[in-house]
């Protein structure tokens, strides 16, 4: 099903010259939208990214951009760590993105992959007197991993990158490859997702998402100094479970094992949306199925994303 999605993706990015980039400064064709072999960033992965959404409303003929600038202040945040600032504000940025999306048209759920890139055509590792540059894509995108049902996970065999490696907390290009590592270790193995522990033994978070357990009534959560990227997603789950549903949320370290008795788990990212955890290395995690708390998260997530909640309207901006 998602295979399908991916394949789905990749024709229609390459059957059409519709969809757009904004690249050197200018909105390009997608397909003209190429960088020379000798870029820095795709030598030693010296970029920084951002995924964000943006959600077709059918009742009210709508595009919704999410959190536009919030990505838009972490990607500035990444790009900062690798030594890269480029002159758009965040919100110029948001523009632009908007901009970008009223010329694709898409009248569907859309992925858009901002990307700050050392842009220099040299050889030599080093992230000081280089250039940097931003560009812009969005594509047509449904799930990314399932949100219903729920999934089977296992704890990785490899270890989350650390701060005093490769930071975590910036969305670095280079370090995807530890989530790649960890993902494809998980499925060639059988199962839909993998949970990374840090160095040190704690409960990371997923490939590309955050983790949080339920345990009696508790919403709990790792620390930003557990080497997770600090998610936009995730502060949304911890808000909601506060305001709407009255739940304790707590940032603390979690054991592997704690997982294993947790009540319920779940994935959270922009990508991911919320994603019901209901096995881990082949334990059933509370009932075997999509636990209370999660689906009360889930269902004002998904209605909060789609404009059809007045109090999240904040977090959307219409494209149209
Ligand atoms: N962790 C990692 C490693 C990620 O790549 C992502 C996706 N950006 C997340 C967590 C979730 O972050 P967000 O909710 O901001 O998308």
């Amino acid at each position: 099903m998602l295979e399908q999605e991916n394949r789905t993706q990749t024709a229609a990015v390459e059957a059409t010259t519709e969809l757009w980039a904004f690249f050197r400064g200018e909105y390009v064709p997608l397909c003209d939208a190429n960088i020379n072999v000798m870029t820095h960033g795709f030598n030693y992965g010296t970029a920084v990214f951002e995924g964000i959404r943006a959600y077709w409303n059918a009742d009210e003929e709508q595009l919704f951009a999410l959190e536009l600038v919030p990505h838009y202040q972490r990607i500035r945040a990444s790009a900062r760590l690798l030594m890269m600032e480029i002159r758009q504000s965040p919100e110029e940025l948001a523009e632009i993105t908007l901009e970008l999306l009223r010329r694709d048209g898409l009248r569907e759920d859309v992925y858009l992959r901002p990307i700050i890139y050392k842009s220099s055509e040299t050889i030599g590792v080093r992230l000081h007197n280089l250039d940097a540059d931003i560009t812009i894509f969005g594509v047509p995108f449904g799930q990314y991993i399932d949100t219903e049902g729920g999934i089977r996970a296992q704890v990785s065999s490899w270890r989350r990158v650390d701060d005093n490696a490769i930071p975590a907390r910036g969305k670095i290009t280079g370090a995807y490859v530890n989530g790649a590592l960890a993902k494809s270790e998980a499925q060639l193995n059988g199962f839909d997702e993998a949970i990374v522990l840090t160095a040190d033994g704690h409960v990371s978070e997923g490939s590309a998402e955050n983790l949080f357990i339920v345990k009696r009534g508790v919403l709990i959560t790792p620390p930003v100094t557990d080497n997770i990227l600090e998610g936009i997603t995730r502060g949304r789950m911890m808000e909601i479970a506060r305001d709407d549903l009255g739940i304790q949320v707590l940032e603390r370290s979690i054991d592997r094992t704690e997982l294993y008795g947790a009540d319920e788990v779940f994935l959270c990212g922009t990508g991911a949306q919320i994603s019901p955890v209901i096995e881990i290395d082949r334990r059933k995690i509370g009932g075997g199925r999509p636990g209370r708390v999660t689906r009360d998260l889930s269902r004002i997530y998904f209605d909060a994303v789609r404009g059809r909640l007045p109090a999240y309207r904040s977090w959307l901006t219409p494209v149209f």
